[in-house]
């Protein structure tokens, strides 16, 4: 199977090609091979997309909120019609299984597109009365906004970029994850087909320094990127020194809470899909499970079990539920983060080796008796690695729940509501969940707290992030001035 897509780049309304820029290889993760390869934009051309950027920004800002809205509610539409095609792409460029990807990838790109696109018209100011004179506010767009994408979430990250920008009268340039370059590649395409104008979605490909490039361009007004806590560091200063606007999506270790009166069935659900969806490799998972101690034994008795049901194998096929690592680098990173657990006491409840094959696949794994200052309790790992630790007090464990740098998610579970807001009322984490975990519909605002991110995607939220607020005061009356 070779995946080799028309060219590397995809700039005012066409796939465009550089061999000059560094090779950048695409490998399956399930078998190490290599699908396809593909070109670091080069300079020329970054400067090629940002003109095209800035010039189709200023048309697509003249039309209608209705009229960008029903390109980008096409594109959804398209999208939809070619699920089954864009998540198998999406399984070769992530290596996550094809069960997974049918529901969670395209389709949600195509529901902030049709989201947004319902939004777009009805984006509107303020009228604020001011005696007899009055101010009216008008909610303009930033300009040309750079998307600058991890690598677990290709097609999503791509679109909860583009939908809210776009529908906000923006332009953007997106750059792809190096480790999956192909999936930005298709929604360029598909917007086009779409009906929007060529300029307005951009992709190029590159490393860390082609990022680097965009993010200090003084043509762009904008940057959101989704990615780790250091990158976004490193980001948000560049994108400082021009007082550029920001959205900062970035990594986590989050706490899972889970009371002796839970239902020890649907914490085990919650524990596991806060762990081991897309085998571990989401900002937002539950890593730190932190499980009261009457209930502990029967939590991670009954986890084992359960644990027994993954199925790992070629993500294509759709029996497996479980795939490899990204790429042989997360994989390495994982094993490491999984002998330090073993070297510091933990326990081994499951897993904890790396599985013989030609991909870059890791048993889920899970430690229990985990202490809050261990490395395993303290870093993200990015892969299929559960951290338990026992707690007895709510206030004990709330205080260290917050007892971290990060904060974008937490999770409760408890039979007893008012137990359940109270708790989540006190966790320091910007997306919270009860008897549940990492649901993330397009209605709700998703993003972090503390070093985990700034601003927030999805829901009305985003719109505050894509736009800008500008106040006209009308004096009714003659000016009067002092002198
Ligand atoms: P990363 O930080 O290594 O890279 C992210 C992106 O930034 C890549 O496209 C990379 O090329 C680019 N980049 C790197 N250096 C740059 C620079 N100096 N200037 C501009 N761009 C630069 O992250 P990753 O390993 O691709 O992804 C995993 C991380 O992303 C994890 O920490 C995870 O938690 C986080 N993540 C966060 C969210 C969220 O929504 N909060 C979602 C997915 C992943």
């Amino acid at each position: 199977m070779k995946l080799q897509p028309t060219a590397s780049h995809f700039i005012d309304g066409a796939y465009v090609e550089d061999k000059a820029g560094a090779p950048i290889q695409v490998i399956y993760p399930a078998t190490g091979e290599i699908m396809a390869t593909v070109h670091a934009a080069t300079p020329d051309l970054i400067e090629k997309a940002i003109v095209a950027g800035k010039r189709a920004q200023k048309e697509w800002a003249k039309l209608t909120g209705t009229e960008r809205g029903r390109v980008l509610r096409r594109a959804a539409d398209i999208i939809r019609d070619r699920n089954h095609e864009l998540s198998v792409l999406e399984t070769y460029d992530t290596g996550k299984p094809l069960q997974e990807t049918l529901v969670a990838d395209a389709t949600s790109g195509a529901d902030a597109l049709e989201y947004f696109g319902g939004l777009a018209g009805s984006l509107t100011g303020e009228h604020i009365p001011m005696g007899e004179d009055w101010v009216y506010t008008v909610r303009e767009p930033l300009g040309l906004c750079v998307g600058i994408g991890a690598w677990n979430y290709p097609t999503q990250i791509a679109c909860w970029k583009a939908a809210p920008a776009l529908a906000c009268g923006n332009a953007m340039i997106f750059k792809p994850s190096e480790t999956t370059p192909l999936c930005a590649l298709k929604v360029a395409e598909i917007l086009i087909e779409a009906g929007a104008p060529a300029g307005l979605f951009n992709v190029l490909q590159g490393m860390g320094e082609v990022g680097g490039a965009l993010v200090t361009d003084p043509r762009v007004d904008k940057v959101s990127l989704t990615g780790s806590v250091p990158t976004g560091k490193k980001v948000y200063a560049a994108a400082a020194a021009d007082m550029k606007h920001v959205t900062m999506e970035l990594g986590g270790k989050s706490p899972l809470i889970i009371f002796d009166d839970a239902d020890i069935e649907s914490a085990v659900s919650g524990a596991i899909n806060a762990n081991f969806y897309s085998s571990g490799q989401v900002c937002s998972n539950g890593t730190r499970v932190f499980v009261q101690k009457g209930i502990k034994e029967a939590f991670l008795a009954r986890l084992a079990e359960r644990l027994k049901g993954a199925v790992m194998g070629d993500p294509q096929d759709e029996k497996v539920n479980f795939g490899p690592m990204v790429s042989e680098r997360q994989m390495d990173i994982v094993l490491g983060y999984i002998e330090k657990g073993k070297a510091e006491g933990a326990r081994i409840v499951s897993g904890g080796n790396q599985v013989e094959c030609a991909g870059f696949f890791i048993e889920p794994t899970v430690f229990a008796d985990v202490q809050d200052d261990m490395i395993i309790a303290q870093e993200e790992i990015f892969g299929p690695v559960m951290a338990v630790l026992d707690f007895e007090e709510e206030a004990d464990v709330i205080a260290r729940a917050n007892d971290t740098e990060f904060g974008l998610a937490a999770g409760v579970f408890t039979r007893d509501l008012s137990r359940g807001h109270r708790v989540v009322g006190a966790l320091e984490a910007g997306s919270c969940f009860i008897n549940s975990y990492n649901d993330a519909p397009v209605e709700a605002p998703f993003g972090g707290v503390k070093a985990s991110g700034v601003g927030r995607e999805n829901s009305k939220e985003a719109i505050q992030h894509y736009s800008q607020v500008k106040s006209v005061y009308v004096r009714m009356g003659d000016c009067e001035a002092a002198f």
